[in-house]
Order: C-alpha cells, then sequence, then structure tokens
C-alpha cells in the first residue's frame, strides 16, 4: 500500500495509530492479512481522532493488560539480565513514569542503548510487536498534545527537537500474519 502523504503532524500521528489499530484487530482473530472491515476500522478511528469524536486511549487498557504480562524483556522475550528501560530515553525528555517504563534484557538495552525505538527496530529490520508500539505511538501522541504541536505541519516538526525520531514512526505495517500482539507468543 502506498504511503499517504499528510501535511499536518497529527495526521501523520493519528495514521499510524489508526494502522496500529487496524493490525491490531487483525492479529486478534488470526488473520492472515487485511480484509474489508480491517480498512473500515481504520478509517473509522482516523476520522474520528482527527475529529476528537475518539481518543487513543479508547481502544485498550494498557495499564491493567501490563500487570498481567510475565516479567520478560519486552525486546525479545528473555527472563534473565532484565533491567528497566525507558521506552522514550530520559535524555531525550523521556519521563520516569510507568507508561514510559518497560523490562529489557542487557542484550537488548546495550543494543538499543540510545537509539530512538523504532530506529532501532528498523535498522534491525524487524518490527515490535503491537502492544509494545502502542504504548511508545501513545506516549508520543500524548507528548504532541501537551505540548500543543498537533496542529502544526510535518515540515515545522521537523525542524524540531522532539524525544522521538519522527522519520522512523511507522506509516505502513506488515501483514497481520507477520505481526504479533506481544513478545510471549514467539516463545516457543
Ligand atoms: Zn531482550
Amino acid at each position: 500500500m502506498a504511503k499517504k502523504e499528510f501535511t499536518l503532524l497529527s495526521e501523520y500521528l493519528y495514521w499510524s495509530y489508526a494502522n496500529l489499530a487496524m493490525a491490531h484487530a487483525a492479529v486478534s482473530k488470526n488473520a492472515e492479512k487485511y480484509i474489508q472491515i480491517s480498512y473500515i476500522i481504520r478509517a473509522r478511528l482516523f476520522k474520528g481522532l482527527m475529529q476528537q469524536t475518539m481518543n487513543i486511549g479508547s481502544i485498550i487498557d494498557d495499564e491493567r493488560l501490563k500487570m498481567k504480562l510475565p516479567q520478560i524483556c519486552s525486546y525479545c522475550g528473555s527472563a534473565d539480565n532484565l533491567s528497566v528501560d525507558h521506552l522514550i530515553p530520559k535524555f531525550k525528555g523521556g519521563e520516569e513514569t510507568g507508561d514510559n517504563f518497560v523490562w529489557a534484557c542487557r542484550q537488548c538495552n546495550s543494543s538499543k542503548n540510545k537509539t530512538d525505538l523504532m530506529e532501532w527496530y528498523n535498522k534491525k529490520g524487524t518490527f515490535p510487536t503491537l502492544l509494545l508500539l502502542r504504548r511508545y505511538l501513545k506516549i508520543i501522541i500524548d507528548y504532541c498534545i501537551k505540548s500543543g504541536l498537533m496542529n502544526i505541519s510535518l515540515d515545522e516538526a521537523r525542524l524540531l527537537t522532539l524525544p522521538f525520531n519522527l522519520e522512523s514512526i511507522p506509516q505502513v505495517y506488515p501483514k497481520p500474519s507477520e505481526l504479533k500482539l506481544w513478545i510471549t507468543e514467539i516463545k516457543v
């Protein structure tokens, strides 16, 4: 699918989030590929987000979900040498809140180091789990709303120093058969 050309930062971020919701719905149903209902879900959410009749928290309660997840590396699933990693690095302005904390093993922690989450995945040629990506996008969108940036143009946004790498945010998602909701599903 062709990449959409957007003008506003809000369109760019919400399009990624709407795609995430579409992917989430498809993966939850073990779909191999996106079908018409997938595109309807995406279009509705995108429109709702842009018109502010829907919000990014309205899909699933991440915090409740997080408590049910086992304590493993959010990137590879390892249970060894875990420490807390910041989804948005502290030096970039990442907050000391639960939303921004994930478990990471020593290997992933040092590999990711100070790289932006999506930039790191892009470099590895892999894609994060949808639950991880959703938290990342939520933090970013939350930050942009609080900072009054949602209505600026993408061109303006590119000139700013942001706590995330704008160009790395996915605008096109892999097929549902290539995606996972969470890391434990790929542990055999
Ligand atoms: Zn790891």
